[in-house]
């Protein structure tokens, strides 16, 4: 990169916190079925449309303290955070491989990486227009790549990156499909959605088959180890708020209403956190839990039983509840513990599902950016020197 180059990054960052901000729009309305491009961003707490000078990535949110101006409701952290973060991606696109469409590449893949994170982790869903959407940018920028090539050698020009990225789309399909169809056929189950199916395919598109492979690979171990991880970690969390909560009523509230819920010796809700109010049909403070709606149904049978258990003395009890409606829009994989504690029955939920489309997320962005030397390391003396494994 030329020093005259280096001074352009910071206006490529504040592109990119302008795209996040546009990823921020898809993250919200995609799942909901409404488009993207009218009506103009409105709060979701009092419909106020948002001005253009409120909406500026980031600084309106700092300026404004993550609260909408008219009804002062919070507005969430994701939003600057994926302005950030979209904003990051773009700056290092740039900074690693200059202003071409190479770096242009990077930062479509991640873009769509890190809506397809927020809305499958929110919705569980991989909306068509990001997966087919951008696998066909995907093949576009290979086809740019390709230019000068084709002008020299004519169609066989294309050989060198629009045929490896149509070839990576077509085997990522081709393998998670097959992985999950022969899944179905042995376990008469649902293995992967056909979500996964076009966001693998999508993902070749920037990697190419053998990077596929890569991210396949990579996302499943990044898998095993993120699952094992936050077991620990939620561990030891929940073992020091159960000590907390055990010094007196009012800190066993302040964890009921960081980590879950606080019920008095007689069921009723005295301290309501995120992880219990996010349930439609949940209870606030000062209801008795028993009045929560048929969603909230596995948290009450459990608070129940760990209330019983209270009782006896048995202070603790573990769960793996699955919460889910009708429609399946909203759906949670949740550990709980109950424990007594002054004022009644701490109870603590943390989420443990976090659904594969964010390991592949993950998985891509590394394999796109190093995967091509891993591949080269690990298949020294088999490829021509000079030729990349990726398109
Ligand atoms: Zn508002």
């Amino acid at each position: 990169m030329r020093p005259e180059d280096v001074l352009l990054l910071p206006f490529v960052f504040a592109i990119g916190a302008v795209v996040g901000s546009f990823a921020n729009v898809c993250i919200h309305r995609m799942p909901r079925g409404e488009s993207v491009v009218s009506p103009r961003s409105r709060c979701p707490g009092c419909a106020t449309p948002i001005a253009a000078s409120d909406n500026v990535p980031i600084l309106s949110w700092l300026l404004l303290r993550g609260r909408c101006r008219a009804c002062r409701a919070p507005i969430s952290p994701r939003y600057p955070l994926v302005e950030a973060l979209v904003g990051a991606l773009f700056f290092a696109a740039a900074f690693l491989h200059g202003f071409g469409p190479l770096a242009l590449a990077g930062a479509i893949l991640a873009t769509a990486a890190v809506i397809l994170t927020a809305t499958d982790l929110e919705a569980r869903v991989l909306p068509d227009e990001v997966t087919l959407g951008v696998l066909a940018l995907g093949l576009l920028v290979a086809a740019w790549r390709d230019l000068p090539a084709v002008r020299a050698d004519g169609l066989a020009g294309f050989a060198g990156h629009l045929l490896p990225a149509a070839a990576g789309a077509a085997f990522g399909a081709a393998l998670v499909w097959g992985v999950g169809e022969a899944y179905r056929l042995v376990r008469g189950a649902e293995g992967m959605g056909f979500g996964d199916v076009k966001m693998i395919a999508m993902i070749g598109a920037f990697v190419g088959p053998a990077g596929v492979l890569l991210t396949l690979f990579l996302a499943s171990a990044v898998g095993t180890v993120f699952a094992g991880l936050p077991a620990l970690a939620r561990n030891v969390a929940w073992s020091i708020s159960c000590a907390a909560a055990r010094g007196s009523a009012e800190r066993a509230s302040r964890e009921g209403r960081r980590r879950g819920l606080l019920l008095s010796p007689d069921g009723e809700v005295r301290a309501a956190g995120g992880r219990w109010l996010e349930i439609p049909g949940a209870v606030p403070e000062g209801s008795p839990i028993e009045a929560a709606g048929p969603v909230a149904r596995p948290v009450v049978a459990f608070a129940r039983l760990a209330r019983r258990r209270a009782a006896a003395g048995r202070s603790t009890a573990f769960g793996r509840l699955a919460v889910e409606d009708e429609t399946g829009e909203f759906f949670r994989v949740l550990a709980a513990r109950g424990g007594a504690v002054p004022g009644g029955l701490l109870v603590l939920l943390s989420r443990v599902d976090v659904p594969f489309g964010v390991y592949l997320a993950v998985a891509s962005l590394v394999a796109w950016q190093w995967g091509g030397r891993a591949l080269e390391l690990l298949a020294a003396g088999l490829v021509i020197p000079g030729r990349s494994l990726l398109p």
